[in-house]
């Protein structure tokens, strides 16, 4: 019962960002001809850095000709750690990366489809055991690397859930990342087959591939720490023209006021 509460609220906020985000179907953004390479060198890059020192990190690899296993295995650590230079812990995330690729190479020939065509909780042991790799990060992987219809439980969907109460009484910001993961897992699980245009055996990988996309972009230009509920997004420099610009120009708000507690509290605290 109460997960068909749940489940109804999550479907209605899915329904409600992509109606008004529905210049975001693009995700994960890539660059390369090496998608699944791409997302995994991505997914470590991002840990606690913006998209934008990400995207800009990624086409250096490009252009350096280091977005494969071999070549940054083979890659100097310091050149490398130089190259991500603006993100985040990119003294860390360099050897990270190559020890990543290294066993790519070991153990799949470099492949990461090999990697990723294990079942889910083998592949994840073997990504957690890995460094730079923590839940967040594994699941990330997977779900846009790969095919496994995995809900990533970041700060900005437990933000997000939060100031919703899309589930009153659960506490999204203190409870453990599994058991909120099982929790909206299992609240989700016939989301895919109830959105027309996703459809076949993957509706539900492609369900999560967008509803993680569409929380992230609500909380990018809406419910930030500070959030902009009746204001236009906040405007970001991404690299990717696809990104942003039009809508942005036309925002008039979140599209979740209808249905945010938070929200609503703060109009009715504003009025007494
Ligand atoms: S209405 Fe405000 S608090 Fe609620 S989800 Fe939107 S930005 Fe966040």
């Amino acid at each position: 019962m109460m997960h068909t509460t749940l489940s109804a609220r999550l479907f209605a906020l899915y329904t409600t960002l992509a109606a008004h985000f529905a210049h975001e179907p693009h995700w994960w953004p890539l660059w390369s001809q090496r998608p699944q390479f791409e997302v995994m060198v991505g997914a470590v890059l991002v840990q606690q850095t913006r998209w934008e020192a990400v995207e800009g990190a990624v086409q250096r690899l490009i252009a350096q000709g280091w977005l494969s296993p071999q070549a940054l295995a083979e890659a100097g650590t310091g050149e490398l750690a130089a190259l991500i230079r603006p993100c985040a812990f990119h003294t860390q995330k360099a050897p990270g990366l190559q020890a990543i690729s290294r066993h790519l190479l070991a153990h799949y020939g470099g492949d990461p489809a090999a990697l990723f065509a294990q079942e889910r909780q083998a592949l994840r042991q073997e990504l957690l055991a890995l460094p730079r790799i923590g839940r967040e990060t594994a699941d990330t992987m997977m779900l846009y690397a790969s095919d496994h219809p995995v809900f990533i439980v970041d700060a900005y969907a437990r933000r997000l859930f939060a100031r919703v109460d899309v589930f009153p009484g659960y506490d999204f910001l203190r409870r453990p990342y599994d058991e909120v993961q099982a929790l909206v897992e299992a609240a989700t699980a016939d989301c895919g087959l109830r959105i027309a245009d996703l459809s076949g055996r993957s509706a539900i990988h492609l369900f999560h591939w967008r509803f993680h996309a569409l929380i992230t972009v609500a909380c990018i230009h809406h419910c930030l720490t500070k959030p902009r509920c009746d204001l236009p997004g906040a405007r970001r420099r991404f690299l990717d023209p696809r990104k942003c610009a039009e809508h942005c120009l036309a925002c008039g708000g979140c599209p979740l006021r209808g249905v945010c507690n938070a929200y609503q509290e703060q109009r009715t605290k504003n009025k007494e």
